[in-house]
């Protein structure tokens, strides 16, 4: 008998390196990207429906319920895609801060087609629920693979790492989100070459060594976003000076700026250090899913 409803955990990500190779001619970037996947998630729960309608509650009034919701528009590309489908009734409840270069809109959108598939017995094999997802968001196709991944192209061409665990994460937000286009437009062109170097990352990443993953751990967004925002590199500088600190980073197009620690004590203690200076602030881990059931 078919379910009548699927609760999925939709995981954030944070990227550990993010280099801006080019402007395409069609306004995109070319990237080259380390995602990772961390415990901080949604709850997203789809219902099907006995009509063809989709709707879409979210207890956070930041977020668009209509078409402009990405969780919306995966269940429409589905819907679209077998038009025998039922419509469904999503639910999303935000704990990832939004706008917040976090992928929560992306981790919900990847929740859906990933609950779709199930709900539905749609037995789209992950390949091409990926392809289907990159016409969502680029980031997207990461929030459905999980884990850790190098990120090409505009951050949908993917190749699976090793996730490391035992890492704990500090997460600290100073309360407003960045524009992602915002941040991508303001970058200079030619970029210097960065100092850190992803080969090495992975490497690191291969070896489980988080301290030096740590060393090269390398945002080229972060001038742009902290010569506008200057609460977003002092809150990185705060965190990177925690006890227990292996180093700090601005996640994807900001603000969020995250912390690898080296305990979970550490990272409690880091938390009560950074104090009222952060507007939300959260210890988790590095996790080796995106998604998973609730
Ligand atoms: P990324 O790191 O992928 O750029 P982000 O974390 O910076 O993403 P999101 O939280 O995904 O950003 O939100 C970006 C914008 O998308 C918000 O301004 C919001 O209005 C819109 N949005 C659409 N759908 C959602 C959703 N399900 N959850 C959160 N925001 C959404």
């Amino acid at each position: 008998m078919a379910i009548p409803e699927i609760r999925i955990h939709a995981h954030a990500k944070i990227n550990l390196y993010l280099e801006v190779i080019s402007k395409r001619s069609d306004g995109y970037h070319e990237i080259e990207t380390v995602f990772h996947s961390i415990g901080l998630h949604d709850d997203v729960i789809v219902r099907k429906r006995s009509d063809r309608a989709i709707t879409v509650r979210c207890d956070d009034p930041q977020v668009p319920t209509d078409a402009r919701n990405l969780a919306y528009r995966a269940a429409k590309l589905l819907t679209d895609f077998r038009p025998g489908i039922p419509g469904v009734e999503i639910d999303i409840q935000k704990r990832i801060p939004v706008a917040s270069g976090l992928g929560g809109g992306s981790a919900n959108a990847a929740a859906v087609l990933w609950g779709m598939n199930q709900l539905f017995d749609l037995n789209l094999a992950q390949p091409e629920l990926m392809r289907l997802s990159a016409r969502i968001g680029a980031d997207v196709p990461f929030c459905l693979l999980g884990g850790a991944a190098i990120g090409r192209g505009i951050g949908e061409v993917l190749t699976p790492l090793p996730p490391l665990d035992n890492a704990w994460i500090v997460l600290a937000n100073p309360g407003f989100g960045v524009p992602t286009a915002w941040a991508y437009d303001n970058i200079n062109f030619p970029l210097t070459k960065s100092s850190k170097n992803v080969n090495i990352l992975v490497c690191h990443l291969h070896n489980g060594e988080l301290e030096s993953v740590a060393a090269q751990l390398f945002n080229r967004l972060e001038t742009t976003v902290n010569s506008k925002y200057q609460s977003v590199a002092k809150l990185k500088t705060k965190l990177a000076a925690c006890p227990g600190s292996f180093g700090a980073l601005m996640s994807g197009s900001g603000a969020t700026v995250f912390a690898l620690v080296d305990s979970q004590h550490q990272a409690n203690a880091a938390v009560s250090i950074i104090g009222a200076a952060a507007a939300f602030q959260a210890v988790t881990y590095l996790s080796p899913v995106g998604l998973s059931l609730d």
